[in-house]
């Protein structure tokens, strides 16, 4: 049986992690399931009373977005319109028992390829914050998930917060994902978007795709392809097999490669009709 440590003191948190090797728990809905039918051995600290980690805030050109947020907590949140991608896929982070205890940290930090708020958070820009007794740091998310369950945290470093740049044009955004069955499912696919509109032109385009990589992908030659197309209904068209390279589906129970492959083209399509049909 390890230590279990619940400090409310960021620095005492921090201090602990430099000691000796933890492993940080939050709202255990990744932790519980992987150690079902063994006993906890490890050293825990706990960081769900760190009042540092919580909470969503304005500050300046982004939002903050503390890492203990819970998924329900975001759902709950008076967010700007380019949040309703992540809303949207934290709609669909189990059911609501899970989201009223899965943190948006601990979605990150498990780097599942099929983690649910990967794919908006990549979309909308998002960064992730990091401090250790070492200092702060920030990498963007794209960089933070380094591979499947693999990420750039070091031992010593907790995830504080998600920061997210406001737009520079006004922007909406959207999610969506296919499973086996419409509810409580691992995505076979699932896609966010943000796009930027001025002038009912595509002034900017995020697009990225989950469970078809090692990683959820950005796809930067469809995004330029966006740019400076009429934000109108019909946009879907735009995408082709062609411009989703970056991807790399794999075989597995929940589809083959084939099938996400071209689920993806789909799925992407009809989330790009769908912002294209709203108004600016
Ligand atoms: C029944 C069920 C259904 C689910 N359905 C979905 C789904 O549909 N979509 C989906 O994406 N996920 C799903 N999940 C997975 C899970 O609920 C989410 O990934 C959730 O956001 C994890 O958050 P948590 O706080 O519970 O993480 P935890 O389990 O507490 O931690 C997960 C990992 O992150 C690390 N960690 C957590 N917080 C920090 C931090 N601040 N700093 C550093 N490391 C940290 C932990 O050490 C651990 O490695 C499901 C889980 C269950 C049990």
């Amino acid at each position: 049986m390890g230590l279990y440590r619940r400090p409310t003191d960021l620095d005492e948190a921090m201090a602990a992690l430099a000691e000796s090797p933890m492993t940080v728990l939050a709202g255990g809905t990744d932790f519980y399931p992987a150690r079902v039918g063994r006993p906890v051995a490890e050293d825990i600290l706990d960081v769900t009373a760190l009042a540092p980690l919580r909470g969503i805030a304005e500050a300046g050109d982004h939002i903050r977005i503390g890492a203990t947020t819970r998924w329900s907590e975001l759902l709950a949140a008076p967010l700007p319109p380019w949040f309703d991608g992540l809303k949207l896929a934290a709609r669909e982070v189990g059911g609501v028992q899970i989201q009223n205890a899965g943190t948006i940290a601990g979605n990150l930090c498990n780097a599942s390829p099929a983690a649910d708020g990967v794919p908006p958070l990549i979309a909308l820009d998002a960064a992730v914050e990091l401090a250790s007794r070492r200092g702060w740091r920030v990498l963007p998310l794209a960089a933070f998930i380094t591979g499947n369950r693999r990420t750039a945290r070091g031992a010593d470093e907790l995830v504080t917060a998600v920061l997210v740049p406001k737009p520079r044009h006004p922007a909406r955004a959207g999610f969506a994902k296919l499973g086996a069955r419409q509810y409580l499912v691992i995505s076979i696919v699932m896609a966010a978007a943000v796009l930027e509109v001025e002038g009912g032109q595509v002034a900017a385009a995020r697009i990225a795709v989950g469970a078809c990589s090692p990683a959820a992908r950005r796809l930067p030659d469809l995004e330029a392809a966006l740019i400076g197309r009429a934000c109108a209904p019909g946009l879907g068209r735009v995408v082709s097999p062609a411009l989703l390279t970056p991807l790399s589906p794999i075989d597995d129970v929940r589809g083959t490669a084939d099938y996400r492959r071209d689920a993806a083209v789909t799925l992407v399509a009809r989330l790009l009709d769908d912002l294209a049909g709203g108004g600016a």
